[in-house]
């Protein structure tokens, strides 16, 4: 039989990679996971699982021991409100990370290599306006990306360019664009507006107060991606020819008031919407999914209905949990 092919998942502690750890382990791969954490809501699928500080140069050339294949996915991240008020810290630990990692994958012999950047390396002008034109990944440049978290992302991908014409390491940039689901960040102020959402919602529904903050005038528009289908996308580019970035979300756009609405209504109520301060982004974001059918002849297929639903079920219970433990206590 032939050798499984040993892969790296770097942020395997966190969201997508977790997720991808346990797709890769479906199709056979051998999986080394490293993050800082061990994943929060799961056991991990990977061979081996080791704890480390990617930021450390020594730390990366252990992850990347005999290793052939890198999904880095390593970072300090957050939703909106984590990354407009974290610039330097963001910055500086993204971007040893990044630095360290391909440097020790080259060092290592990796053969391929993909990096995760994100729709925030977009220019902020395209973005303006609500009713936003889908961005294509040619629109990155001229470059004016959102908030340090973008520039370290857009810097990275030149970096991946430089060292497969110079080095001849097999690179793929991924730009997602808001990946959401089950088993991701929906508390302690890093989690994005889909789970946010879902806890919100949840706690109107079993606290029976139909009142849902939301940031802004929620007339702010995304388009959102579940998880299953960013897993399948991400392995079908690794195994493509495609070496220039490539968008990775599906292309429905949506309010964030109407997504608050579709969470409401995996949860069976009505909620009352309270437009409060805080940071919202860009005003419109879209993924133009021209190039993916293309390159990839797929495109992600989950709606967005059902991707809410699943997650929605997911952190209820949880909310659930949390709330009857607080009962418990102050009884
Ligand atoms: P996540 O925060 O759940 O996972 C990132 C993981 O990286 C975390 O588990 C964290 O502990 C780990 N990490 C941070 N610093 C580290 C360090 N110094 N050493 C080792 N591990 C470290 O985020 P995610 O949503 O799973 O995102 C994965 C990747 O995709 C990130 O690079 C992120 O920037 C990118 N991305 C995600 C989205 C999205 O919608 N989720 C959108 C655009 C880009």
């Amino acid at each position: 039989m032939a050798l499984k092919t040993r892969v790296l998942v770097t942020g395997a502690g966190g969201f997508i990679g977790h997720h991808l750890v346990s797709y890769l382990k479906g199709l056979g791969y051998w999986v080394r996971g490293v993050d800082l954490k061990r994943p929060e809501y799961a056991r991990t699928a990977a061979d081996e699982f080791l704890l480390l500080d990617l930021r450390r140069w020594e730390n990366c050339v252990a992850a990347a021991r005999q290793i052939e294949e890198v999904y880095a996915l390593a970072a300090d991240m957050g939703g909106m409100g984590f990354i407009s008020s974290h610039h330097a810290q963001i910055l500086y630990n993204n971007s040893t990370i990044n630095l360290h990692t391909l440097e020790a994958a080259r060092q290592a012999g990796v053969r391929r290599y993909l990096y995760s950047s994100s729709a925030c390396v977009y220019p902020e002008f395209r973005q303006t306006a609500a009713a936003v034109v889908p961005l294509k990944e040619e629109d990155a440049y001229p470059a004016q990306p959102q908030d340090a978290y973008g520039w370290e992302k857009l810097v990275t991908e030149r970096l991946c360019t430089h060292y497969r014409e110079d080095y001849g390491l097999e690179t793929r940039i991924v730009r997602f664009h808001n990946i959401f689901g089950p088993l991701g960040t929906w508390e302690g102020g890093r989690e994005k507006a889909p789970a946010a959402l879902c806890r919100k919602v949840a706690i109107a529904k079993l606290t029976d107060n139909p009142q849902i903050d939301i940031w802004g005038d929620g007339l702010q528009t995304r388009s959102f991606c579940y998880i299953d289908d960013c897993v399948t996308g991400l392995h079908k580019l690794m195994r493509s020819n495609h070496r220039e970035p490539l968008n990775l979300g599906q292309d429905r756009m949506v309010t964030i008031n109407e997504l608050a609405e579709m969470v409401a209504a995996a949860a069976g109520i009505r909620v009352v919407q309270r437009h409060i301060e805080g940071p919202q982004g860009v005003r419109g974001r879209n993924s133009d999914n021209t190039r993916l059918r293309a390159v990839l002849g797929w495109e992600p297929r989950i709606a967005l209905e059902e991707g809410l639903k699943r997650t929605y079920l997911w952190i209820e219970a949880l909310v659930r949990q949390d709330l009857g433990g607080r009962r418990a206590v102050s009884g």
